[in-house]
């Protein structure tokens, strides 16, 4: 069984039907984009639906670029919305001129509600599927994967960034933690009788080192504290030579790395 496609060409029924079902979905695709793009020439209703608005910003903006005078919602003339982030272009009743009008803050094209909401949804670990069934619940714009991935790309930086600040001050808070009270934790380490847990020995080098996060904070690492048959202990010197003594403290030895 045959079909034939717009071109005139005849392909068997099942590509006819998979090509007809790609072209329907593009067109409604630019449907959407279409209403979702600024309209300059004809005055347009609001859109239905809630917004998360910042109110401040709003206020602010609801204000002609030109004369100062206050923009009436009603003159609108279109709207661009990326994600939950709209901007209106809005007709000045005084001068005539087109102002654009954020719904909230946006740097260099990203948008604080959007950037929010996705960091929510890393945060809830519930992906964007989990995000599009809270805002269609809320009656409020759904955020498409193509501008989910944008955000998560930016919220993840921060979230990196945020996560080597933290073990920076850590660190910084471990070195002063322990030159205060070095004579009690020697003293503490003498007296040890728990277990090691397990540890993967290259793990233990790589933590020990070779971490940037300790080099930058200008603390090293001089003493471990394992078992007996600790593996990771002997990687980290194999890596590292440096003296090592064991003094055996009740139960379980101990190792001191010095
Ligand atoms: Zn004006």
């Amino acid at each position: 069984m045959t079909s034939r496609l717009k071109n005139g060409r005849f392909v068997k029924k099942k590509v006819g039907d998979r090509v007809a079902k790609a072209l329907t979905a593009m067109s409604e695709a630019k449907k959407t984009k279409i209403l979702e793009t600024l309209h300059e020439t004809t005055q347009c209703k609001i859109p239905d639906g809630n917004c998360i608005v910042a109110l401040e910003k709003l206020a602010k903006n609801l204000k002609c670029t030109s004369c100062s005078s206050l923009l009436d919602m009603e003159k609108m003339y279109g709207y661009n919305r990326e994600g939950l982030h709209v901007k209106f272009k809005i007709k000045c009743d005084t001068c005539g001129r087109y102002n654009n009008v954020n719904t909230a803050e946006s740097t260099n094209g990203v948008s604080d509600v959007n950037m929010s909401v996705v960091l929510g949804a890393i945060h809830a670990g519930v992906g964007n599927t989990g995000l599009n069934k809270i805002l269609a619940c809320a009656n409020l714009p759904r955020v498409i994967d193509k501008i989910y991935k944008k955000y998560e790309v930016v919220v993840g930086q921060a979230i990196e960034l945020e996560a080597k600040e933290s073990c920076k001050r850590a660190a910084s808070e471990e070195k002063e933690l322990v030159i205060k009270n070095v004579k009690k934790l020697c003293d503490t380490l003498l007296n040890f009788c728990g277990s090691a847990k397990a540890m993967e020995a290259d793990a233990g080098v790589q933590l020990v080192n070779h971490s940037n996060i300790l080099k930058e904070a200008g603390l090293q690492v001089r003493v471990i504290v394992g078992d007996e048959d600790s593996s990771m202990i002997a990687a980290v010197r194999a890596d590292n030579p440096a003296d090592m003594k064991t003094v055996e403290s009740g139960v379980t030895q101990v190792k001191i790395m010095l």
